[in-house]
């Protein structure tokens, strides 16, 4: 049996003497890959089954695993190749893309999430924590976790003053009416609380078109990445790379 997937390969780990493990996020959802061969001098499927690319893949099925008998790559977000900074936020993504994904369960908003974003990164639209703090918030609005962010979550006042994000509930407060048992906190502003709804309210195509001071930017991108991996309780070695080696 044969079929063709429009994937973004999130990993490939070398198997054998030239063989290719693939976990990659097609329109299917995840699925784990066998590339015979990939790893061989001219071979055909090198370039289609690198991490961090997009790519048709041809699979026949054999033994009731998937193969890959032809790789086109689409879309090789070149510009991530030539920015170790990038590349390593890049691979960041593609961490997190792989504990959201589930095999047999279609997320097109997830594959669409993981391919723009890598798109800003490769060519530069924004700056490295503009485009991080934004996937770390939308993949969680994805995922069931839309923070509560209309208004404070003790008086109901819409815009408060200085206010807090609770990483531990997704509710915001006020500075005056925060109390012992709004929990885990983050500071917050209001351009940061705008920055952070306009993310979780704008259309997929448009969820990195805001604007934010550099301050501004500092408390989004604490907002969010707070968020983020409070609610995954994991460790990405690859954030952590990111962060030793950007400038
Ligand atoms: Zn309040």
């Amino acid at each position: 049996m044969h079929k063709t997937v429009k994937a973004l390969i999130l990993r490939e780990v070398r198997y054998k003497e030239a063989d290719r493990i693939l976990n990659v996020l097609s329109e299917e959802g995840k699925l784990i890959l066998k590339a015979p061969g990939a790893l061989k001098k001219n071979s055909k499927t090198a370039a289609g089954t690198q991490a961090l690319v997009y790519s048709e893949l041809t699979l026949y099925e054999s033994l009731g695993k998937w193969n890959v008998k032809e790789a086109v790559s689409l879309e090789d977000f070149k510009g991530l190749r030539e920015d170790i900074t990038a590349l390593s936020l890049g691979s960041y993504f593609a961490e997190a893309l792989e504990v959201f994904s589930q095999e047999d369960i279609p997320d097109s908003g997830l594959l669409r999430l993981g391919l723009n974003s890598l798109y800003a990164l490769s060519n530069g639209l924004y700056s490295q924590e503009h485009i991080k703090a934004a996937f770390e918030m939308r993949c969680m609005c994805l995922n069931g976790y839309m923070p509560d962010i209309g208004k404070c979550a003790y008086c109901g006042k819409e815009e408060p003053e200085s206010p807090f994000f609770s990483y531990e509930n997704g509710k915001i407060c006020c500075r005056r009416c925060r109390d012992a048992a709004f929990g885990l906190y983050a500071d917050a502003c209001r351009e940061s609380l705008a920055a952070l709804r306009y993310i979780c309210g704008a259309p997929d195509k448009n969820y990195l078109k805001f604007s934010v001071s550099e301050e501004a930017q500092a408390r989004l991108s604490n907002i969010c990445e707070r968020w983020f991996l409070y609610n995954t309780d994991k460790n990405f070695p690859t954030l952590e790379y990111w962060k030793k080696i950007k400038i």
